[in-house]
């Protein structure tokens, strides 16, 4: 093909691919704008997953009749005038590109009223051209509806999740510009239901509640000043943090908002993330509101067409400063972390630094033909080491066992095979358990319960977002059985069709086996060095870290100066 020119019509698809990936994202420059207008009010409701609907109404400043066509038109914006403009962006949107991309990928309506005029401006687009304008009633401030999004655009029609996936995506993006605003009333209707209603109140608490519970709410500590150091600083951090026991097993609780604008940084994440540190297991991460506020000149938004990445002049600063920041509220209203028996912590520091110890001495040797034949010979239990490990004699040598791997090992594989065989062992509650769900997993739960019910739970609706756990795998007898749900469906919200199936089993086993710190019976200890004996793959747990450490008959000679 010669080369020519991209006809127009082209070029504002491909421009609109950047910025509208999904209907979230429509949803999201929408609001932006509401937000932008000043707005203290903004109701968003959404049909289809926002493919045949996304209604957005505020109660901002509204545009004057006479440039409403204007914002239709690319890089048309209010927001920014001269190229210096660019090194202070204090508002959400500044690109002009928004309204003019959502119009080549979809129907669009507007009506808008400022304060100073009667009657509002009303527009109507299709493929971005104007088709009609008029006059029409309206309080001051702006509605815009989007219709059949991407119908023009079947290669990105194609690519949308299902419904249940767009609309957690669009719970989700509205919880955390609820979380940046709390003195905006946000609402949101997905297909007629109320998910979500913050109060505009401005307690940030309050926001929370709406959105993780009351619960999690109330438990979360507030961002104080770090120190006398921080004074000095350019930012500010402010927010609230979880306390370690709510951490949960994604990072889908961490909300980062730089100047109100919610961005992906994985600097701050890992920044928040640090503060936590011996205070939780790997792998949990925390409930986190963060807000950093800096002058806007120490930070560049135009990085990406969605917005949603910054980049900061001193990065190293601001890692500290926000580590301490969390580090300092988590210090102040916890006492330092004491192990008792019985707690979740797996490893007592001490015992760790043992265990570390033993594998760089006594790194497991290959193994022996036997070993191969059996993975695991037969064991002889000889008794409990610091709560935590088992004792055993095997052919060759002495075998430590951590009791919590080899437990979650023989779980996850029994009820893998109850799970293929469809006989998951369920246990009924005679008092039922309740649940209280966040906006997000009430969506997940809606979505994914088949997976949940395939492994024995059963749930009923008992009040807003309250349900009743009616039956449940019976290995979570006696265990903190909402904390694994709510685990296990972030877990499923993150992951694809097919792996579904093996981080649930992981999920439960891991909840329901022995922890390090429980005194075992000679017989527990027997019963379970036996059925790992008959595991598959005994010498790991499901995630992988081993469950024993073999010090091998020739090792221990050694040792002893005879070998
Ligand atoms: P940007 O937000 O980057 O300026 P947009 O395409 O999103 O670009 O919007 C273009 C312009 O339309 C904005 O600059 C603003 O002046 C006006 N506008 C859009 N939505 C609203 C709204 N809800 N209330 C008031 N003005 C709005
Ligand atoms: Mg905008």
């Amino acid at each position: 093909m010669p080369i020519k020119l991209l006809a127009p019509e082209v070029v504002s698809q491909i421009a609109a691919g950047e910025v509208v990936e999904r209907p979230a994202s429509v949803v999201k420059e929408l609001v932006e704008n509401s937000l932008d207008a000043g707005a203290s009010q903004i109701a968003i409701e959404t049909g289809d997953g926002g493919v045949s609907l996304i209604r957005v109404a505020d109660n901002g400043v509204g545009i004057p009749s006479g440039e409403a066509e204007l914002a239709f038109q690319r890089y048309a914006t209010s927001k920014i005038a001269t190229p210096s403009d660019l090194q202070g962006i204090a508002t959400l949107g500044f690109r002009g590109e928004a309204l003019p991309s959502i119009a080549a990928v979809a129907q669009v309506e507007m009506l808008t009223r400022t304060a100073g005029e009667l009657v509002g401006a009303y527009l109507s687009l299709r493929d971005g051209v104007i088709v009609e304008r008029g006059r029409q009633a309206r309080n001051p401030g702006t509605t815009v509806i989007i219709r059949h999004l991407f119908r023009s655009v079947p290669a990105r029609y194609k690519f949308l999740k299902s419904k249940s996936t767009e609309n957690s995506h669009i719970t989700n993006l509205v919880s955390q510009l609820g979380l940046a605003f709390p003195k905006v009333r946000f609402s949101l209707s997905i297909d007629g239901r109320r998910v979500l209603h913050t109060p505009g109140n401005g307690s940030l608490r309050d926001v929370v509640a709406e959105v993780y519970g009351l619960g999690v709410a109330q438990a979360m500590l507030e961002i104080r000043r770090a120190d006398k150091e921080d004074a000095a600083l350019s930012f500010q951090v402010r927010g609230l943090v979880c306390p370690p026991s709510l951490c949960r097993g994604s990072r889908s609780g961490l909300s980062l908002f730089v100047n109100r604008r919610w961005v992906r940084s994985p600097l701050l994440a890992r920044a928040v993330e640090e503060a936590y540190q011996g205070l939780v297991m790997e792998g949990k991460h925390p409930i986190a509101i963060i807000e950093l506020t800096l002058p806007p000149q120490e930070i560049d938004v135009n990085v990406h067409p969605a917005k949603v990445e910054v980049r900061f002049h001193s990065e190293a600063v601001l890692f500290s400063g926000v580590c301490r920041a969390v580090r300092h509220s988590l210090a102040e209203l916890m006492p330092i972390p004491n192990i008792k028996p019985g707690t979740d912590s797996r490893f007592p520091e001490q015992i760790l630094k043992g265990y570390r110890q033993a594998e760089i001495d006594f790194a497991p040797s290959p193994l022996s033909t036997e070993e191969v034949h059996r993975s695991v010979p037969i064991l002889r239990v000889l008794g409990q080491l610091a709560s935590a490990y088992i004792i055993a004699e095997g052919s060759d040598g002495l075998y430590l066992i951590d009791q919590h791997a080899a437990h979650e090992r023989v779980l996850f594989e029994k009820i893998l095979a109850q799970r293929a065989r469809r006989e998951i062992e369920v246990q009924g509650l005679l008092q039922p358990l309740t649940i209280e769900f966040a906006a997000r997993e009430e969506e997940l739960l809606k979505s994914k319960g088949e997976n949940l019910a395939q492994f024995g739970f059963e749930f009923e609706l008992f009040g807003p977002r309250t349900y009743l756990v009616r039956t449940m795998p019976a290995m979570l007898q006696g265990r903190d059985v909402t904390g694994v749900v709510k685990e296990v469906l972030d877990l499923l919200a993150g992951g694809g069709a097919t792996d579904w199936e093996e981080k649930l089993a992981i999920s439960l086993a891991c909840h329901s086996a022995v922890r390090a710190g429980q005194v075992l019976s000679n017989e527990e200890m027997h019963e379970l060095v036996r059925q790992l004996e008959q595991a598959k793959l005994p010498r790991t747990c499901p995630h992988g870290r081993p469950t024993m450490v073999h010090l091998t008959s020739g090792q221990l000679l050694k040792e002893f100066g005879r070998g």
